[in-house]
């Protein structure tokens, strides 16, 4: 414990974050960091508990409290208290492949469970891990890892999201030579091409792609395993393969009027705008994606929010953002108790700048889509609304939202955003390597285990576990690398 009353004594403070009438200008990152004094300070909030639930990782009510990567918080926050910065580097490497991206995009699990928090507020675990990982990239800390001995066994990762990367990073140190297959024309998965650009600058990928390919690993873009190049090849010619192609198959909602065009799903319209500013070098925003249009999103998580705050970004008349579910209390019931995830409402980035822009909060709750209408030329051109309630199902005792006759409502729509969420993976890859599926189209496997139902063929990350969160993807990522290495070397020391 770096300060044993520096929890009585200090409040928690966060990075500044730019004002919504700066920010919705361009698509740079907006939260900034503490001077590293004033973050050492926030540091030594930790008490250091005995039982840190803040690194537990476990599953509490159906719902994950603690990081699932274990990463060694209160060790790490005193020394970030102490000013010793490369320990602490050290020590968050023990656990963490790439904390430079979750400090941006994690919705820090660690706080969530955090003892500060169960009163007051808790540490900034988030804040403190990106002042360790941008100090060890500053100061030259952080390595490409290339191994001193290869093994001379070969592994293909088919995705090059976060688990994929991974993966293949631990894959790597330990020796074995590594090339990951990605159909796409960059690399970093949903990292790239589904979190905007200003919740992750894509240089931060860039950056670790770069010491990745100084340490050996092979990236191969613009290649479809499955239609370009055969899952039979692949298996032929490497000791293992491990499959990290993410749950990339979109929930639709299938109303009257679905086929209008202007109705998109939320991952293809963000990644089209991260693309057109990618391939620009940011010198020209897509505005004839959503300028001047009413946008309306059908989901109200975090995809959806991304949504809001691009479409603002880019121009859109108004926005709306539906969620079927009503919306969440403001402070925890007692049925959601600490240290559990809070299901609490959350206003995001996106829904405070169309506060900020529209003077209201774009979510409306109990509400979905009942039909689209077009005009002549089949273009969408407006939406009926329509709010639910929940009702009992006497058959399963499930409680369902079912529409309310009556309370229809006809708004203004040019542009539709599905972001409903993903059922799955998609069936031409699995079908090609021939692996078992779940009831929910993840691959399955043993539980806790990474080796599919065809020998040589691993899977891991959003693949295995259904839509997730980054850090999970991760911490599959780490996990697959250990089974494969033990599979290929007797053991493993990963
Ligand atoms: C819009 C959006 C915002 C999100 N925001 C957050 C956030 O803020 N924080 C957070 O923690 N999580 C967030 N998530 C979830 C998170 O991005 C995912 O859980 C995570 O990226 C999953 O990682 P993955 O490596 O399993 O798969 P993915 O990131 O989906 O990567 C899979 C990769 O495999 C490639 N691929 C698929 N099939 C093939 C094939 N046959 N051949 C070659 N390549 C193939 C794909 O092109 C893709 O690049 C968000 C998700 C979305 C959609
Ligand atoms: S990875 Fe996420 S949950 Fe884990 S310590 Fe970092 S911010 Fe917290
Ligand atoms: S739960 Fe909070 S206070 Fe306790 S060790 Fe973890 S970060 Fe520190």
């Amino acid at each position: 414990m770096g300060k044993t009353t520096g929890f009585l004594e200090y409040e928690r403070r966060e990075g500044k974050v730019r004002e919504e009438a700066e920010r919705v200008q361009d698509f740079k990152e907006f939260h900034e960091r503490l001077p590293l004094s004033e973050q050492q300070i926030q540091a030594c909030r930790c008490m250091n508990c005995g039982v840190p639930f803040c690194q537990a990782g476990a599953m509490l009510a159906g719902m994950a409290s603690g990081c699932p990567l274990h990463n060694l918080v209160p060790e790490i926050n005193e020394l970030v208290y102490r000013g010793r910065m490369a320990e602490a580097f050290r020590r968050l490497s023990v656990t963490h492949p790439f904390p430079e991206f979750t400090c941006r995009v994690c919705p820090a699990l660690c706080e969530a469970a955090c003892t500060c928090g169960y009163e007051g507020e808790a540490v900034s675990t988030k804040e403190n891990e990106k002042a360790v990982i941008e100090y060890a990239f500053e100061h030259g800390l952080v390595s490409d890892g290339e191994p001193a001995v290869r093994t001379g066994k070969r592994v293909a990762i088919v995705g090059s999201g976060p688990s994929g990367l991974a993966a293949a990073k631990e894959l790597n140190r330990r020796g074995h030579l590594v090339t990951v297959y990605e159909r796409r024309d960059r690399i970093g998965g949903l990292l790239r091409y589904g979190i905007p650009n200003m919740k992750l600058d894509k240089s931060v990928i860039d950056r670790r792609i770069e010491l990745m390919e100084r340490a050996g690993i092979s990236f191969v873009i613009n290649t479809d395993i499955g239609k370009d190049i055969p899952a039979s090849k692949l298996v032929s010619e490497y000791d293992a393969v491990v499959l990290a192609c993410g749950a990339s198959n979109p929930r639709d909602i299938k109303v009257p009027g679905r086929d209008a065009k202007g109705i998109r799903f939320a991952v293809d319209f963000l990644s089209e705008v991260t693309k057109s500013l990618l391939d620009t070098g940011f010198a020209k925003f897509p505005t004839e994606l959503a300028k001047g249009k009413h946008v309306i999103v059908i989901g109200g998580g975090d995809t959806g929010n991304d949504c809001v705050g691009t479409s603002i970004r880019l121009g859109a008349k108004s926005v709306t953002q539906l969620e079927m579910m009503p919306e969440p209390p403001a402070k925890r019931l007692p049925s959601n108790s600490w240290p559990e995830w809070p299901r609490v409402l959350k206003t995001d980035y996106g829904q405070e700048e169309a506060i900020w822009k529209f003077g209201s909060d774009p979510r409306i709750y109990r509400t979905t889509v009942k039909e689209f209408i077009k005009d002549k030329k089949g273009n969408v051109k407006a939406a009926v609304l329509i709010s639910l309630e929940p009702k009992k199902d006497p058959a399963t005792g499930r409680m369902n939202m079912v529409p309310i006759e009556g309370s229809e409502k006809e708004v203004p729509a040019d542009l539709v955003l599905i972001a409903a969420g993903f059922l799955g993976s998609e069936k031409y890859v699995t079908d090609d390597f021939g692996v078992e599926l779940d009831g929910r189209t993840n691959v399955r496997t043993a539980p806790g285990e990474h080796a599919t139902s065809r020998a040589k063929v691993y899977v891991t990350g959003d693949m295995h576990r259904g839509q997730s969160l980054v850090v999970w993807a991760l911490s599959e990522g780490v996990g697959v690398a250990k089974q494969v290495d033990r599979d290929l070397m007797g053991y493993t020391n990963l």
